[in-house]
């Protein structure tokens, strides 16, 4: 995949006011780590800073190339969809999302639209005015009476919860690249399951007068695995061969070995 149509590229982090330094830093880090590359930051206290470089421990490259703006409006250029983060549970007139939950709906977005996911300050959060840019809040669901994670904790979750959706993203589209078929119907499995039966009958396999629960075991396998209609066909492909061999037909006939 181009890292261009890599959807964490059109993610970007916003950091309102950092105080520490090194909290910027550390909020560099989390996002290289877990792909997201695009830092702005509004009126940061101190930066570029030694202790934020330090802090970043390899992940500077994103620091250089970190915007730094006088409003959070600013930052939020070309965004279709903007996530504010508040580690309060007040009284937020906005509809607040789990960090897994907003994170499906990001990427989702990503798909088409730049994405902003926006951090408070260290002793205040973001101000109302500032979450009234957002389309939706999140909460990291904390213990209430000790909620607030540090700036780079906080940053580091949601950047890993990004990156979750991501790779599901990721791993559904190698399954549909696995299944170069259309998926077997229930006909097929129907038709699949009798062909099954009546050879494993055929060859004294299955005593139909006790069959035990063999049919239903092997239905649950089968549900299991999946199976597109190349592979029933496979499946059938055999069983034909088995029966015809039996019955002294053509595939019998054709392997006198
Ligand atoms: N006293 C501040 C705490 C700010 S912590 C307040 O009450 O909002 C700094 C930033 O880290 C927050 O603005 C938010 O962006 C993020 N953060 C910390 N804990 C969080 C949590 N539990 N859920 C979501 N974001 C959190």
């Amino acid at each position: 995949m181009l890292a261009m149509d890599n959807p964490l590229r059109r993610i970007r982090v916003v950091l309102v006011e950092p105080t520490h330094p090194g909290n910027i830093g550390a909020a560099a880090r989390a996002m290289k780590t877990m792909g997201l590359h695009n830092l702005a930051l509004v009126r940061p206290h101190e930066f570029p800073c030694a202790a934020a470089t330090a802090m970043a421990a390899g992940a500077d490259d994103l620091l250089v190339r970190a915007q730094v703006a006088d409003s959070l409006q600013e930052t939020l250029g070309g965004c279709g969809w903007v996530i504010g983060t508040s580690a309060r549970t007040r009284t937020i007139p906005w509809p607040v999302h789990d960090p897994r939950e907003a994170a499906g709906r990001a990427l989702a977005m990503a798909g088409e639209a730049e994405v902003a996911v926006v951090f408070g300050r260290e002793h205040a959060g973001l101000t109302n005015d500032e979450l009234e840019l957002c389309q939706a809040v999140v909460r990291i669901p904390s213990d209430p009476d000790f909620g607030s994670l540090n700036l780079g904790a906080a940053v580091q979750v949601l950047a890993y919860e990004l990156r979750m959706q991501w790779l599901a993203g990721q791993q559904a589209a190698a399954v549909e690249m696995v299944n170069d078929a259309p998926p077997a119907t229930s006909d097929d499995m129907a038709r699949l399951y009798a062909h099954l039966e009546e050879t494993m009958i055929e060859t004294g396999f299955l005593d139909p007068v006790k069959p035990r629960r063999l049919m239903r075991r092997v239905r649950r396998l089968f549900n299991r695995a999946g199976l597109d209609r190349n592979e029933v066909n496979i499946i059938r492909g055999f069983l034909t061969a088995v029966q015809d061999r039996r019955r002294g037909g053509p595939g019998g006939a054709a392997d006198q070995t």
